[in-house]
């Protein structure tokens, strides 16, 4: 059954205009696969008129067989004063050889005049022209209407004109696009009723975030009549981004309850929106609406609290449906019912009652005023309130410890030497490495891998140092973050003291730790 809103993802193309988002082809054909499987409508691959990767990109596409999702080629209408057949750029749109072709044309006279220097009547020609041609080669056409707001501001009878010409010439969906950004939502939604009275067809919206419009302006405008949104995960783009995706297709299926992607593909949202962050380099955005980190977290104590009786007081859906989850953030803040969800977040069995709650939450307040954080170190927590739960003997002791750095010609090298007790055992170690933290790393994990096989997965993935006050009049202390993962889940640790290489010895003692116990703590 055909979708009552579509979805068109332009994030390999539109989105790539963004700061910072740079993909290569293999990157460009893992995210087209990935965005297949999820089930998205149209995925607009590049644009082979104006580089050679995405040529490139397209022929490598031709080998690939694309289940869900129709693949597009963008371009423009053909040049001024140019026979359609003839032009270098249309000619490659068909050798991308794809089912569906987009192509962009103006509806602003101040660029039909100004920018294109042509006139009002070749630019109708331009457009026309150009998808009668790409239908007579059995394309899908999508013409995006660029400038359509700003131009229908400006000229509201042209605007339609150009619409309506594509519309003629066969265009099977018209996309009125907020090129500038600068619309408001009630603008886009009397401009896109306006649109409607007018064609006949499917309309299309595509917005950019310029004023922090981008999400809205759609909604707006699928209010108006329009049925097909195109937009970039996590908001790719130039300048501030494009209308995100990750938080329209959410707002489609949970808020207005229309048929659109599948459902059951929502589950994974989140897990998509960080494999393309991952793919472009990018660090998620915890605040990112609907998928960020920090999306289903709270903090102060009164929510909490609430949350814990009536999931849905503090809450506006269920954070699996888009495959997150909820995060109760621990803070000097907080009181029990905190702790208690954290904990239980965490995998331990506690309620409100258990008696080792009150020794547990005073720990955590002596040593958050040391400066400790608990935040995103829940591997440091877990550890802690294990230790409370359940005393036993730690699975390994750092006796001893050495760390030299020495300059030897133009490299430095840092050498680290640990001893450390396993049981009965005795184990010593030196290693080296490129940084002190490093070095003691290699050194102590080289001691315990004999008695510890799994650490092996374990790697240091991010290593994050802030200087604390040193307003009362002691010696500044370092806090020192560590993230690990081994493989398959990631924890953060925290340690602090005066000395950053000590600091950095607690978070290492306690990621391997927390590795070690996390397969005990989860049964
Ligand atoms: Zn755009």
């Amino acid at each position: 059954m055909a979708p009552e809103i579509e979805i068109y993802d332009t994030t390999l193309r539109d989105g790539t205009q963004g700061e910072g988002v740079t993909f290569s082809v293999a990157d460009k054909l893992r995210i087209a696969e990935r965005l297949d499987a999820f089930g998205m409508h149209y995925i607009e691959g590049g644009w082979p008129g104006s580089n050679p990767r995405d040529i490139d990109f397209f022929e490598q596409a031709k080998h690939r067989t694309f289940h869900r999702a129709r693949l597009a080629a963008f371009g423009s209408t053909r040049r001024k004063d140019t026979r359609v057949e003839d032009d270098d750029q249309v000619r490659l749109l068909l050798n991308a050889e794809t089912p569906v072709v987009t192509i962009f044309g103006k509806t602003w006279l101040l660029h039909v005049r100004e920018v294109l220097q042509t006139t009002p009547e070749e630019n109708l020609a331009m457009i026309a022209e150009t998808v009668r041609f790409l239908k007579e080669h059995g394309k899908f056409v999508v013409y995006d209407a660029e400038h359509a707001f700003d131009g229908c501001k400006d000229d509201r009878g042209y605007a339609v004109a150009t619409w309506q010409a594509a519309e003629r010439a066969g265009a099977d969906v018209v996309t009125l696009c907020d090129t500038n950004g600068g619309s408001l939502p009630d603008e886009i939604l009397e401009m896109t009723r306006h649109a409607r009275a007018n064609l006949q067809g499917r309309i299309g919206i595509h917005t950019h975030d310029d004023i922090g419009m981008g999400v809205a302006n759609a909604i707006a405008a699928l209010e108006g009549g329009a049925s097909h949104v195109q937009g970039t995960l996590n908001g790719y783009g130039e300048r501030t981004g494009n209308c995100n995706l990750t938080s329209v297709m959410p707002i489609v299926s949970f808020k207005l309850k229309k048929s659109s992607v599948p459902e059951e593909s929502l589950g994974q949202l989140k897990e998509l929106s960080q494999f393309v962050d991952e793919t472009a380099n990018l660090r998620p955005n915890p605040r990112l609406p609907w998928v960020g980190a920090a999306a289903f977290s709270h903090k102060g104590g009164t929510h909490v609290n609430a949350v814990q009786k009536v999931i849905r007081s503090y809450e506006h859906i269920d954070p699996a449906l888009v495959g997150n989850k909820r995060h109760v953030l621990i803070s000097d803040l907080a009181g029990r019912s905190n702790i208690v969800m954290k904990a239980r977040e965490l995998g331990f069995d506690i309620t409100n009652q258990t008696p080792e709650l009150r020794a547990m939450l005073d720990r955590i307040k002596v040593l958050e005023h040391q400066g400790y954080e608990f935040e995103s170190a829940d591997g440091s927590l877990a550890l802690l309130i294990r230790k409370a739960l359940t005393p036993s003997p730690p699975p390994f002791v750092v006796d001893a410890y050495h760390v030299s750095v020495r300059r030897d010609g133009d490299a430095s090298v840092c050498e680290a030497i640990v001893k450390v007790r396993v049981g009965e055992e005795s184990e010593h170690r030196v290693a080296e490495g490129d940084g002190p933290v490093n070095a003691l790393d290699a050194a102590l994990r080289a001691a315990l891998v004999r008695y510890y096989k799994p650490l092996r997965q374990v790697k240091l993935t991010d290593y994050k140092v802030r200087i604390l006050d040193s307003t009362s009049g002691t010696a500044a202390r370092t806090r020192v973050l560590i993230e690990s993962s081994d493989g398959t889940s990631e924890w953060g640790t925290v340690g602090v003291h005066e000395n950053i290489v000590e600091a950095s010895l607690q978070a290492l003692v306690d990621s391997l730790e927390y590795a070690l116990t996390k397969e005990v703590m989860k049964t």
